[in-house]
């Protein structure tokens, strides 16, 4: 365990974070630690914060990071709760590896860990005082004060605080106050929609050589990957016009079991044992990165609010948490209120090399997983076979070399 040096009394005394998702509870936390009162806003209920489609990929260069935050305990409830990823990789259709890594490839025993989401939330919720969270309450809009920020809310009530952090998701109102309008752009579709859940282990053919497996398809994949408990969580993820709904297919099974045909086990048994779970569907999307700068004056941006990437390295949360990370551990330096402007500022420029190299990189494995001519899927079949394991690293190995400290 890395040794949590709490670090001396910065000058900001109140913080608003608009959003309960993985960012904003995260940075809540990281605020309490470096001794930043904070006060958290989700529009959501308290029960459908606590909720979620499917699992999640919590990665080593994320993981880090809640070793250093509530003194280590929410690393170990995470890994109480979890699967451990270990062994995993690209397998073709027919179930041929295509590329294949192991926790030793980064000197590590795993990767990190896979929760179901509702169990993700609910252990980062309970890292924090009660008091702290207010649900049921939607941003409208900031205010900026000149040495302080005002946010209204859309029930008519309103808050102070030296900053304000929109963690507020890919629609972010919070970034459509910054931009001066009612509401952002559209997000860019990525021509694909995914159904996500979870099932029981017990009974299927399931190797347990692998903690996680992603199967290439022609336009389509899927994927199943350890949560704990002897549960799994799954995914799908199908080339298609945006917009599409289960309703009138007759539900997502049918979708599913058409597409899982054209595999080989164990993922038919998989998705012939959904019957009793709950499935979810989202269109995938993105949005370019921003650059240098994500917010103004007092105000920031982390997350999905400030760059949504597609989901196919399972970073997109991580990001989240190193930013919610690296943006406490900037403002713990305030040691006079005029610095806060600028810090902040230099937490943006900070992350955005890094978070636009997640963003490309997303893009591109998105495009080869989802490839759907027969030739194109060959010579990806192909190249992938013929390439050296400790190559195809390469392409992972950076998004570990991540190792954060109080410093
Ligand atoms: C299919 C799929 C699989 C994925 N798998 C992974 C994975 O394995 N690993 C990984 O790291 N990432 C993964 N991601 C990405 C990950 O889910 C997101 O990057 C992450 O949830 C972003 O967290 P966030 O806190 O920034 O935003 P969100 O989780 O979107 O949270 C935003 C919160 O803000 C609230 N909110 C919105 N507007 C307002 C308002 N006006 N006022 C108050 N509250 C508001 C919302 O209700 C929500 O609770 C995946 C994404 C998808 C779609």
């Amino acid at each position: 365990m890395q040794q949590n040096h709490i670090p001396t009394q910065p000058s900001i005394k109140k913080a608003i974070v608009i959003g309960g998702g993985i960012g904003g509870l995260t940075l809540a936390r990281a605020f309490l630690d470096v001794g930043i009162d904070v006060e958290l806003y989700e529009k959501r209920s308290l029960d459908a914060m606590l909720s979620g489609p499917g699992g999640i990929f919590i990665q080593r260069n994320a993981i880090r990071i809640y070793q250093l935050l509530w003194e280590g305990k929410l690393y170990n409830a995470l890994y109480e709760k979890g699967g451990k990823i270990g062994k995993g990789g690209f397998f073709s259709q027919k179930g041929r590896p295509l590329y294949i890594n192991a926790p030793e490839f980064i000197q590590e025993e795993n990767l990190g860990i896979c929760l179901l989401r509702p169990e993700l939330q609910q252990i980062l919720y309970q890292a924090l005082p009660p008091d702290k969270v207010h649900t049921e309450v939607a941003f409208e809009k900031f205010e900026d004060l000149g040495d302080r920020v005002r946010v209204s809310f859309q029930d008519g009530s309103s808050t102070e605080g030296d900053i304000l952090v929109g963690a507020d998701g890919l629609y972010s109102r919070v970034r459509a106050s910054l931009e001066n309008c009612e509401r952002l752009t559209p997000p860019v579709y990525s021509g694909t929609t995914c159904w996500r859940g979870y099932f029981s282990g017990a009974g299927l053919p399931l190797d347990p050589e692998y903690s996680w497996l992603e199967f290439w398809g022609k336009g389509n994949r899927f994927g199943y990957f350890d949560v704990g408990g002897g549960r799994f969580s799954f995914y799908a993820f199908q080339n298609t016009a945006m917009g599409g709904d289960d309703a009138s297919q007759g539900g997502a099974l049918p979708m599913l079991r058409s597409l899982a045909s054209n595999y080989a086990e164990p993922v038919p048994a998989i998705v012939n044992s959904l019957g009793e779970y709950p499935i979810y569907r989202d269109d995938i999307f993105d949005r370019e990165p921003l650059g240098q700068q994500w917010g103004k004056s007092r105000v920031t941006l982390i997350g999905d609010a400030a760059h949504p990437v597609q989901p196919s390295l399972g970073q997109g949360g991580c990001m989240a948490i190193e930013d919610a990370f690296e943006l406490a551990k900037q403002l713990k330096q305030a040691g006079d209120r005029t610095q806060i402007v600028s810090l902040l500022r230099e937490f943006e420029a900070s992350r955005s090399h890094r978070v636009a190299q997640v963003f490309t990189s997303s893009r591109q494995v998105s495009q080869l997983g989802q490839t759907d001519s027969t030739v194109g899927c060959f010579m990806r079949n192909w190249i992938y076979q013929l390439t050296p394991t400790w190559l195809g690293d390469l392409q992972f190995k950076w998004l570990f070399d991540y190792h954060p400290t109080w410093g």
